[in-house]
């Protein structure tokens, strides 16, 4: 299965991005009911040559400029097997210890190397946990500082205060993650102000301070805000120190959601913008498995408080006491995430980090914000073209200068061919495209052919 995988990579580039199926076929090719006895290896890696694979978008193609990547590398494709091989269930420390502490200690590791503040340290109050998903990062956040402004509420008795209803603050580019997590979490969706965002993607200061002054003003009360570190669109970096400075007087919970760009904190000369501001913030989530080489799941969330983060999840049915959770000395991890049970997902952050090396995981970001800059300039250069924003970190965002309809146009046309995919959004109210660089495969090369494509289909 391993060499079958090896095959399958070394075949990538050769392979369209983007599978040309249509709905249902892949079912119409599979039995209807699963087979009694055992089916013979080699007849389900021919199903996969045959049925799977045609219908794949290779995330892990060279031309995958779409969405942000979704990182997958050999060492991370061992921490896998590995997990699924060791088969442990991490929800307490109890029922795997070395699950739980190995997890505590590479995202101390990792905290180090992006520069993160020390109030995220496992040795304070704070600490690191990995979750799924970004999308599971806020919900958590947002969880306990619904529980953190709620208890305040309580121990301060007054009618006023506990009838405000809780609003939070997000810019309009934020990701939809922030509305899901507040409709589950009971906020409500419509509690979450959408702030605009001024020419460059970035938070609006005052829009800011006028949502949250008219909130007051009306009686309700500011719990939590999201900053955007990398915003989806177009890598735009919400100003989180002037954010905090709105809203400490109303001892919001600020999370910062760096999905895809808090990778780049790993390289000192990129890190500034990255954590600017998070030592005011009460929770900080990236993704490794966007830009970083681990693969999809793996969100690592620290928080400064963790007796927050238990306090709103933590239960204790009497078939989960042990000693050790008694003691206090541990961390059980089940109290710091939505499901009860957990993968041994800290083996890959684990694998990764030591069989590359922090230096290669540098080098790796480093090379993509290069070539970056270089398909900017390609396009600026260009005169059909325009460059909507200078790159933010590897992810350009370009148009052609004939309007909204030849831009999308184009862009059909070009992932038509089957030879890359980008996708698009909205920046600056203009219809844009994107070129995210960031995948394990890419080669510079890569990059530059996307460029000629483009420029001969333009
Ligand atoms: N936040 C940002 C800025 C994103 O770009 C994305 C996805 O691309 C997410 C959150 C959601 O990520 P996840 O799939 O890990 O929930």
């Amino acid at each position: 299965m391993i060499d079958w995988v090896a095959d399958y990579w070394a075949s990538l580039a050769a392979r369209r991005v983007t599978p040309d199926v249509r709905p249902g076929d892949v079912r119409s090719q599979l039995p209807p009911r699963p087979p009694e006895s055992p089916v013979p290896l080699a007849d389900i890696l021919a199903d996969l040559d045959r049925i799977i694979l045609p219908a794949l978008t290779h995330w892990q193609h060279p031309a995958f400029f779409g969405y942000f990547p979704a990182s997958a590398s050999g060492p991370s494709i061992l921490g896998e097997l590995l997990a699924a091989g060791l088969g442990v269930q991490g929800m307490l420390w109890a029922t795997s210890p070395a699950c739980t502490e190995l997890e505590a200690h590479v995202l101390d590791w990792l905290r180090d190397l992006l520069g993160l503040p020390k109030r995220f340290a496992s040795a304070g109050a704070g600490g690191g946990v990995i979750q799924d998903s970004a999308s599971s990062g806020v919900l958590v956040a947002m969880v306990a500082a619904r529980e953190r402004a709620t208890a305040r509420r309580t121990n301060a008795g007054g009618v006023t205060a506990s009838a405000a209803p809780l609003v939070a603050y997000a810019s309009v580019d934020a990701h939809s993650s922030v509305d899901k997590a507040a409709g589950i979490a009971g906020i409500g969706r419509d509690a979450v102000r959408k702030v605009p965002v001024d020419g460059l993607g970035r938070m609006d200061l005052p829009a800011l301070a006028a949502a949250v002054h008219a909130d007051v003003a009306a009686g309700r009360r500011p719990f939590f805000a999201a900053a955007t570190v990398g915003s989806t669109a177009c890598g735009a970096i919400d100003p989180l120190p002037a954010i905090a400075e709105i809203l400490a007087p109303h001892s919001a919970w600020l999370h910062v959601d760096a999905a895809w760009a808090g990778a780049a904190a790993i390289c000192p000369e990129l890190r500034g913008a990255v954590v600017a501001g998070a030592e005011r913030a009460d929770s900080w989530g990236f993704n490794p498995h966007k830009w970083l080489l681990v693969n999809f799941d793996c969100h690592a969330l620290w928080v400064s408080d963790r007796q927050a983060v238990v306090s709103a999840l933590s239960t204790k049915p009497e078939y989960l006491r042990n000693a050790a959770s008694e003691s206090g000395a541990v961390i059980d991890y089940a109290d710091w995430q939505v499901p009860l049970g957990r993968r041994f997902r800290a083996l890959k952050l684990w694998m990764t980090l030591r069989m590359l090396g922090a230096a290669a995981l540098r080098e790796h970001v480093r090379r993509h914000v290069a070539w970056a800059r270089e398909f900017a300039a390609l396009v600026a250069e260009d005169p059909r073209f325009e460059l909507l924003l200078a790159p933010n970190l590897s992810l350009v965002c370009f148009a052609l200068t004939a309007g909204d309809d030849a831009t999308r146009e184009l862009l059909d046309r070009l992932n038509a061919t089957g030879r890359c995919l980008l996708t698009h959004a909205h920046v600056g109210g203009r219809y844009a495209i994107r070129m995210a660089i960031g995948g394990a495969t890419t080669g510079r090369d890569d990059v530059l052919a996307t460029w000629r494509l483009l420029a001969s289909l333009a």
